[in-house]
């Protein structure tokens, strides 16, 4: 069993602090934080418990432990979390089991809740969503907020070295923010270090517990999506059953979209992100760097992906285009080497399309990094070594 006690407001200077107790047992008690600028102390709900329920939902599933609370939490989600999603949950992935949430129920609503809101990471998948809905003809669903969470993508488990990186990447986002006239809410917390979870695995619950932390504020939230709905699938991977996930999650004060889960793969995407005129400056995709390296898995990717549309040249200023070109035998292989992947499956479809011709030679490279991949997993040379399996 997991109990949350209610939350308390704490101020420090121009920050406030959302703060839980969640005791564990008679010998843990784990306080839980979300940090605001105070401009956006009104919009913190300490009158219910629906953002960290959510924000640990996993968490709880993984280690059986039921949740209960003296804090009331919103009706709808009660119904919708025990009656939908924990059992899908539960009945399809393995490590999950079903537990039972035990709290009051409220269903006040809040007419403050105005703002659109999106997260802005820097990718494709964000900037997708930005794009769609800067200008939108619909006014109730035209983007008034961006978002930039320390909830897991700048370090799966938190700590000094991911708040680093979430700190220093705040004045990107303040720029792109300040330059399309749009507000940002940045929020820092500790739950990474208390979930000790993977990032990819958990992704969806930690991005949108924060948004119902601040259901005051946000009326609409779109969640870019990393998948089709075409493959919705229960997974490890939430983004594959966000179709049922942000239903379960959309409440009487506020509505989540999986944005770009309508689109038919990466391509749709990377074609509409081009012909939005501020990502040429502020495209950023890079897993390993602060700018775009241009060797990581995500910038070869992307790299290619533009290209192949002909779009590269129009993203010389954050990406290293004669590199590219010089690398371009070495990217091709890699791209190869990961046929399987339906994003790369997507990407050879067109380079075939297009008449693009690949060389020979990337080919055999191709064959030969499988080949080494096929070893280095190999259960038994991984035992030999004693190394963990290959996260591919
Ligand atoms: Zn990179």
């Amino acid at each position: 069993m997991l109990e949350i006690k209610k939350p308390l407001i704490q101020k420090n200077g121009n920050k406030t602090r959302l703060c839980f107790d969640l005791i564990l047992n008679e010998n843990q008690c784990e306080n839980i934080w979300y940090e605001v600028d105070s401009e956006y102390e009104p919009f913190l709900c300490d009158d219910r418990i629906d953002g960290i329920v959510v924000n640990i939902l996993l968490y709880c599933m993984e280690h059986e432990l039921d949740i209960v609370s003296e804090c009331p939490i919103s009706e709808r989600l009660y119904y919708q979390l025990t009656n939908y999603l924990i059992p899908s949950i539960s009945n399809n992935i393995k490590k999950y089991h079903f537990i039972k949430i035990k709290a009051p129920l409220c269903s006040t609503p809040f007419s403050s809740a105005k703002a659109v809101g999106t997260g802005l990471s820097g990718g494709i998948d964000s900037f997708y969503s930005i794009a769609k809905h800067i200008s939108c003809d619909t006014p109730s669903f035209k983007l008034t907020h961006l978002t930039f969470f320390n909830a897991g993508a700048s370090g799966n488990y938190g700590g000094d070295v991911a708040r680093q990186l979430y700190s220093d990447r705040i004045a990107y986002v303040e720029n792109f923010a300040k330059e399309q006239n749009l507000k940002l809410v940045t929020v820092d917390t500790n739950i990474n270090e208390f979930l000790h979870q993977l990032h990819s695995h958990t992704h969806t619950f930690r991005a949108l517990a924060i948004p119902l932390i601040l259901q005051k504020l946000f009326s609409v939230y779109y969640y870019s999506s990393g998948c089709s709905f075409s493959g919705f699938r229960f997974y490890y991977e939430p983004a594959y059953y966000d179709l049922l996930n942000l239903p379960c999650l959309s409440l009487d004060n506020i509505t989540f979209y999986s944005c770009g889960g309508e689109t038919t793969g990466r391509l749709e995407k990377v074609k509409a992100v081009s012909e939005y005129e501020p990502s040429y400056k502020y495209l950023n995709v890079c897993v390993s760097e602060s700018s775009n390296c241009g060797h990581c898995e995500k910038c070869i990717r992307t790299l290619l992906e533009l290209y192949v549309l002909g779009k590269l040249e129009l993203y010389s200023d954050v990406f290293d285009t004669e590199d590219f070109y010089k690398n371009l035998k070495k990217h091709y292989a890699f791209m190869l080497s990961r046929r399987e992947n339906a994003a790369y499956k997507e990407l050879i479809a067109e380079f075939k399309k297009r008449k693009m011709k690949i060389p020979l030679s990337s080919y055999i490279s191709a064959f030969f990094i499988r080949a080494d991949r096929k070893i280095k997993d190999n259960k038994l040379v991984r035992r030999i070594f004693k190394k963990p399996p290959l996260n591919t």
